[in-house]
């Protein structure tokens, strides 16, 4: 089986569609790259019900979305009978997992997805970036640092793009980079939450995939689980370069893939 967890439902010119018509064309879409099954993870500070967490202007210019027709475009898809689960990709903001949970409980959710974006008002991929505030070494370790508390606060299924800090190309050290994947697969083995796969980095500066083959093999010694992820914000994306997401998990020694249905997982064969 082939999965694409990870996707942002917009129309055919790249505008936020919360309705049911605009999933057709990234079920076709998965169908033509023999993907089997997709699931939808909008950006959680899209929505105005989740307004009171944040404080960066990034995140306060955009809550102005009802979730209620989000859910219920991705759901009213689901009843239908297409291959679609329905997801969230949700922005970590450390201290705040008690309201983070509560805003998000009344929803049926497969899956929600773990993400760092922004940390202490700065952007780990936009600017102002914490990469200049903290240099190299230090916005690593406080990247990882939240990381691992994202996956130790219980909130989340999956990381999304785990390693994204290497967006820009820029790393320390192998041995700290190394030391830091270690740190992190330590903090996340026995949680049962997965690691996403995902080909977005390919089509960044760094241009490769998440995450590092060092990290993805240290996670599957540890038995973590991996879900597939393209991170599509147009329908043509969806299962792009997903031949290298595979040779990855394969490499990394996987051979199972994770399936989310109502908040639990179960392994499936890697197609
Ligand atoms: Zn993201
Ligand atoms: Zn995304």
């Amino acid at each position: 089986m082939i999965v694409d967890y990870h996707m942002h439902l917009r129309n055919d010119r790249g505008e936020i569609a919360h309705e049911t018509a605009a999933l057709d064309p990234f079920v076709e879409a998965a169908r033509a790259a023999g993907v089997d099954e997709i699931g939808f993870t909008e950006h959680v500070y899209y929505f105005r019900q989740t307004r009171s967490l944040w404080t960066v202007p990034y995140h306060v210019e955009r809550c102005v979305y009802d979730i209620e027709s989000y859910v219920d475009a991705v759901v009213t898809a689901k009843e239908r009978g297409l291959p679609v689960k329905l997801g969230l990709e949700v922005d970590y903001v450390p201290g705040r997992e008690d309201e983070t949970r509560d805003l998000l409980e009344p929803y049926p959710w497969d899956y929600l997805l773990g993400s760092i974006h922004w940390l202490d008002g700065f952007g780990i991929d936009d600017s102002p970036r914490l990469l200049d505030e903290l240099g190299v070494e230090g916005s690593w370790r406080r990247y990882f640092e939240a990381l691992a508390g994202a996956a130790r606060s219980g909130l989340f299924d999956s990381l999304s793009h785990p390693d994204v800090i290497k967006i820009f190309g820029v790393r320390p050290a192998r041995e700290l980079v190394e030391e830091l994947h270690e740190g992190l697969a330590g903090a996340v083995a026995d949680t049962g939450v997965a690691v996403e796969v995902s080909t977005a980095g390919l089509h960044k500066q760094v241009g490769e995939l998440y995450p590092d083959p060092h990290l993805l093999a240290t996670c599957r010694a540890r038995g973590i689980p991996a879900t597939m992820a393209s991170d599509a914000h147009y329908p043509d994306v969806v299962g792009r370069d997903f031949d290298r997401a595979r040779e990855l998990l394969r490499s990394a020694g996987y051979d199972t893939i994770t399936v989310f249905e109502a908040r639990e997982a179960r392994q499936v064969p890697l197609g």
